[in-house]
């Protein structure tokens, strides 16, 4: 069913045919462009990174875009929260465009190519959802071509996302410069997630500690103690507040994501977790040190 999007004072593009139509039209005008994807159910964050392009260049196109392929079967795709009018008004007078392509002017029948990183994909989620990365890389790297920004912007929320992407447009000659935007935070510093929305009173407040824990990690970590020590420890504190699985939580070379030798960082450190309370799976990382 078409949605209604009379109310949006912002345009939004649905095919790619249109979306290089505004974006040609800009050009003409000598007017710089970026882009920013998402999956929609806008906050803050999101927010950030439509300011941060903004702070580059002249116009910026959102994408929202639901992206199926980066899903396992048993994810949330369906109950993913799609909030798009919320998120026309949100974008007013922030972004210039929307484009809200549907799976089918992505994916059209006879779609075959898929994109596969290996390295930095390997661990963490690439351990936790196996064909998670390949889903993400195709999607932006099919974004990217059809919109050819002059920059793109992405969440270090989703750090190893930012460095598969990083990784990806370096060696296939992309040409954009990949920006990467300070993850936002609640009052209690747990990141913002448009999956927030799934947790009930109690789990967000054991949620809140998530990040709290990870810094007192870092902080250890950063002055000395074994990575083995702490991250087992905090483990532990993870599931005392009442989270069901701990999937990972680990200190590896912030741009590689590769393990450290001998359980002690060498610089360049990053500290990234993943855990689950109820059916919510929350991802968060800082640096250390
Ligand atoms: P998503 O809609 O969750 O796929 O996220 C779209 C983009 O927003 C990704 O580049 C995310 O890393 C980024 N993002 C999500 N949450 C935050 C946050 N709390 N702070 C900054 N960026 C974020």
């Amino acid at each position: 069913m078409a949605l209604d999007t009379s109310s949006y004072k912002i345009p939004v593009a649905r095919t790619v045919a249109d979306l290089r139509a505004t974006i040609a039209d800009w050009r003409k005008q000598g007017l710089t462009v970026g882009l920013v994807p998402t999956m929609g159910a806008l906050h803050d964050g999101h927010l950030s990174l439509v300011d941060l392009v903004k702070t580059k260049v002249n116009r910026c196109v959102v994408s929202i875009f639901v992206n199926p392929t980066q899903f396992a079967p048993h994810e949330d795709l369906d109950a993913y929260p799609r909030t798009e009018a919320a998120d026309a008004e949100k974008l007013n007078r922030r972004g210039d465009l929307i484009f809200a392509p549907t799976a089918n002017e992505m994916y059209p029948a006879g779609y075959a190519t898929t994109i596969n990183l290996s390295g930095v994909t390997g661990p963490l989620e690439g351990e936790a959802r196996p064909t998670h990365f390949a889903g993400v890389a195709t999607v932006v790297a099919k974004l990217l071509l059809q919109a050819l920004p002059d920059v793109a912007a992405f969440g270090e929320k989703d750090w190893q996302q930012l460095q598969v992407i990083r990784r990806m447009v370096a060696d296939l000659d992309i040409p954009v410069k990949i920006l990467g935007g300070a993850i936002l935070r609640e009052a209690d510093g747990l990141a913002m997630s448009s999956r927030n929305v799934y947790l009930s009173a109690e789990e967000r407040e054991a949620a809140g500690q998530l990040n709290i824990i990870l810094r007192e990690t870092a902080a250890e970590i950063a002055a000395g103690k074994m990575i083995s020590t702490a991250t087992a420890e905090s483990t532990k504190r993870i599931i005392a507040l009442g989270f069901a699985h701990v999937d990972y939580l680990e200190v590896r070379d912030a741009a590689s994501l590769a393990a450290f030798d001998n359980d002690k960082t060498t610089g360049g450190a990053r500290i990234l977790v993943a855990a689950k309370i109820g059916k919510t799976r929350l991802i968060d990382n800082m640096p250390v040190g």
